[in-house]
């Protein structure tokens, strides 16, 4: 007989929606242990764009969506490199959880909005972000008697004859028919960002992590203890930063230009944060950015347009501003000597070591097509600003800043862990950024790692329910 049926590890959307999912499903005693003085992880910190196909709020804003959309959309994005099983799962899953969110008294603004390369619009936005679906959640759960242990980092699990039956925080040991690790990723750890992240770790001293600092990988050494498999290596969403300031900066302003080492542009620069991310691990991951003159004059700067979709990317958002390419910042970078700058792009060039007559020429044809409104690499005409006026800079930037990881245990459609043989590991679920794989490499739009967790999350603890009731 165990003490509980089910013991969830960590309260972020994932750890919050099994618990909730397996106290509806039938299980009578249900705790969370949390290693945090509070609830929430990284979750509590996110903008609250959360993936849902087919939901209420699609069909009253007379969005034609489906799973079937959904799933292609994501084997699509990942070239079919994901687990089939698994995204048809997430997919199906993912519209009536964000109506399940919604019953549970989650508010979303009424129209959902692209996530990024999507077939239909399916990112639902919470009012409040991530905040406002914690609270909801978190009041969830209280009303159903689920106990959130603070301050409680589980560091093992329980085994008997190769069923896990519960875990321990040092010498405390709780059994329980079923556990779940939801335990986050490991953004704040810089041992497993060198070992699992490997393309991030490049970063050197410029690496920052802008989630949680409870964010350790404990998911990975649970798992490990116990013979699960650890998938989605070096993966997960990052954003290119200059390392002026260490804030968040999810879409790049479209007037930069971007170079690699050589001196190629390769993306058009208004590409949405998951493209600019796959294409700079596959190059290395170290860039860059040029401007001219009218980057540094707050007048000339205006005359661009900074964003694609105007200056309000989401409902209820405030105005969108650049906390790295303002003119204050660049000026500000350029005393500090942050910034090399010449009068000539072949001075540049030598200034920041990339071939002269290679960077002459790409932003010769550059400017060309930005005179033409035409742009080779498809970039939107709007954002399109010849460098002309010298001084001429190059800012280095380097894809640097971690928002989600994406190496992790390895489940199936039923949110259960497997071994390293492919194979269910009794008394075992995971869900969240816990797991590795399930969205990766190319994270397919925002909103799709609060949706995988909260969605996985149910599947989790219902199936977690199950197991208790069945007298597991
Ligand atoms: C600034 C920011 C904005 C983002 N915006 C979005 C967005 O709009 N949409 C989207 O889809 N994604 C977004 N993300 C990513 C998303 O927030 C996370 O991937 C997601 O919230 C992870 O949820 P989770 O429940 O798996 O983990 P978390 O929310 O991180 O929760 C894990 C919890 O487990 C606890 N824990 C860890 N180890 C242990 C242990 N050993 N024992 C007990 N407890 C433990 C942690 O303290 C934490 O509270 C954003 C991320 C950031 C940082």
């Amino acid at each position: 007989m165990s003490d509980i049926d089910v013991l969830v590890i960590g309260s972020g959307i994932a750890g919050l929606s099994a618990a909730i999912a397996a106290r509806q499903a039938g299980a009578e005693s249900v705790i969370i242990a949390e290693a945090a003085g509070g609830i929430g992880g990284a979750s509590r910190l996110s903008s609250g764009l959360i993936v849902g196909a087919g939901t209420a709020m699609q069909a009253t804003a007379g969005i034609a969506d489906s799973a079937e959309l959904m799933f292609r959309d994501y084997m699509n994005a990942n070239q079919w490199g994901l687990d089939g099983g698994v995204t048809r799962r997430l997919a199906a899953e993912s519209g009536p959880t964000i109506d399940w969110l919604v019953s549970l008294g989650a508010e979303f603004h009424p129209t959902p909005v692209s996530g990024g390369y999507e077939t239909q619009p399916r990112c639902a936005v919470a009012i409040d972000e991530g905040q406002g679906l914690i609270d909801a959640l978190a009041r969830a759960a209280r009303n159903l008697d689920i106990d959130v242990a603070l301050g409680q980092r589980v560091d093992r699990l329980l085994v008997k004859d190769g069923v896990v039956v519960g875990a321990a925080v040092g010498d405390d040991e709780l059994s329980a028919s079923a556990v779940i690790i939801a335990s986050g990723g490991f953004g704040s750890n810089p041992e497993k960002i060198a070992e699992f992240y490997p393309s991030l770790a490049k970063a050197g001293d410029w690496l920052w992590y802008v989630g949680e600092d409870g964010s350790h990988g404990d998911a990975i050494d649970l798992g490990q203890q116990v013979g699960a498999r650890i998938t989605g290596h070096d993966t997960g969403c990052s954003m290119l930063a200059p390392g002026f300031t260490r804030s968040h900066e999810t879409y790049l302003p479209g007037w930069l230009v971007i170079v690699d080492p050589d001196g190629q542009r390769f993306i058009a620069e208004n590409a949405h944060y998951s493209a600019l991310d796959r294409q700079a691990v596959l190059r290395g991951g170290r860039f860059f950015v040029l401007f001219d003159s009218q980057a540094l004059d707050p007048e000339a700067a205006k005359a661009t347009p900074f964003y694609a979709g105007g200056s309000k990317a989401y409902p209820g958002r405030t105005e969108r501003t650049s906390p790295n390419w303002n003119p204050d910042i660049l000026r500000e970078m350029v005393a500090a000597g942050r910034i090399p700058f010449a009068d000539s792009i072949a001075e540049l060039a030598v200034a920041v070591g990339v071939p002269d007559d290679q960077l002459e020429a790409t932003i010769a044809e550059y400017n060309e097509g930005a005179q033409a409104g035409l742009d080779r690499m498809g970039k939107y005409p709007e954002f399109l600003r010849p460098l002309e006026k010298s001084p001429f800079y190059a800012a280095e930037i380097r894809l640097s800043e971690i928002v989600i990881t994406g190496t992790g245990l390895q489940i199936d459609p039923e949110a259960r862990v497997l071994d390293a043989l492919g194979c269910p590991i009794p008394g075992l679920f995971a869900a969240g950024e816990a797991t590795g794989g399930v969205i990766w490499p190319f994270y397919p739009s925002s909103g799709s790692s609060l949706g995988h967790g909260a969605a996985f999350g149910r599947v989790a603890g219902t199936n977690a329910a199950a197991r208790s009731i069945a007298g597991a």
